[in-house]
Formats: structure tokens, C-alpha cells, sequence
């Protein structure tokens, strides 16, 4: 039931995210339904995220993500669902919040994008999820050398 309220909550932003992602089917974008979200790419998807200012590979909307293509979708859709997340939190009031926050750092003197709190909590989540691959790599190494169990 809760999630059901997050979707609705995010709803206004995943229809916006929606409309887009079937104008750039009409293109020859893609789409595919992939835990818990929509995604699109390719196509007027891909000509779209080109076009912004910024040129972002990818973007979420709501319950939607928007990428350049779907290499792009595999590599960046834990930091999208982050974002996702948030949505689920502040629902209609995301893109204001999103929208002030880089304001407000910019303001500081700060980078508008990568210093935004919304973007430092998907950045941290990225490289702990890093420093865990780095961790469970090593590990399965320090197996093959090491045969006997390891505690910790
Ligand atoms: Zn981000």
C-alpha cells in the first residue's frame, strides 16, 4: 500500500517523463519496464536529452527513465533509481526542490549540479556501490588463492 501511495505521489512527474518517452517512440525510441520503472531510450528519447543544456546521458521523471541508449540505462539506472527514490519523497515537489537546491548552492559559490544534495546522495550511493564491487572483486581473488575459509 505504501508503494502504491510513492507511485501516486511521483505520478505527476512519471506522466511528464511518459509523454516524453512515447514523443521519442514516435522517433524510434524504445521502452522497456525494468524494476519498478519505465524506461526509455534511443530515438527522439536520445535526440531529446541531447538537446538540453546540460546534455545529460540520462534522466529520471517520476517512475520513468529517460537515456541515451540502453548501454547507457545499464550503467547509470542505480544512480537514476536514486533519483526515482527521491521522487518517491518529495512526489510534485521534486523538480522545484531540485531546481532550488542548485540554486541555493550555486548561490554559495558551489557547483549547481554536482553540488546539489540530490545529487551528492546518488553520487555517494555510486561509489559505495563501487567501493562494495572493489570489495566482493578482491574477495572472490583472495578465494582463488586462499582455499580455506575466510571469516569476516
Ligand atoms: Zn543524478
Amino acid at each position: 500500500m505504501f508503494k502504491f501511495c510513492q507511485v501516486v505521489w511521483a505520478s505527476p512527474n512519471s506522466l511528464l517523463g511518459i509523454l516524453i518517452g512515447l514523443l521519442g517512440m514516435v522517433a524510434g525510441g524504445r521502452m522497456r519496464y525494468r524494476a519498478g520503472c519505465l524506461e526509455f531510450w534511443g530515438g527522439g528519447v536520445a535526440w531529446g536529452l541531447r538537446s538540453l543544456p546540460i546534455r545529460p546521458v540520462a534522466m529520471a521523471l517520476g517512475h520513468v527513465i529517460l537515456g541515451v541508449d540502453s548501454a547507457t540505462l545499464e550503467r547509470v539506472g542505480p544512480h537514476e533509481r536514486i533519483h526515482v527514490r527521491q521522487y518517491e519523497r518529495w512526489g510534485p515537489f521534486f523538480i522545484p526542490a531540485y531546481g532550488l537546491a542548485s540554486w541555493w548552492v550555486w548561490q554559495r559559490g558551489l557547483r549547481a549540479y554536482r553540488d546539489n544534495p540530490f545529487e551528492v546522495e546518488a553520487y555517494n550511493d555510486d561509489e559505495r556501490r563501487a567501493a562494495l564491487a572493489e570489495v566482493v572483486a578482491s574477495d572472490q581473488v583472495g578465494d582463488v588463492r586462499h582455499k580455506s575459509p575466510r571469516v569476516g
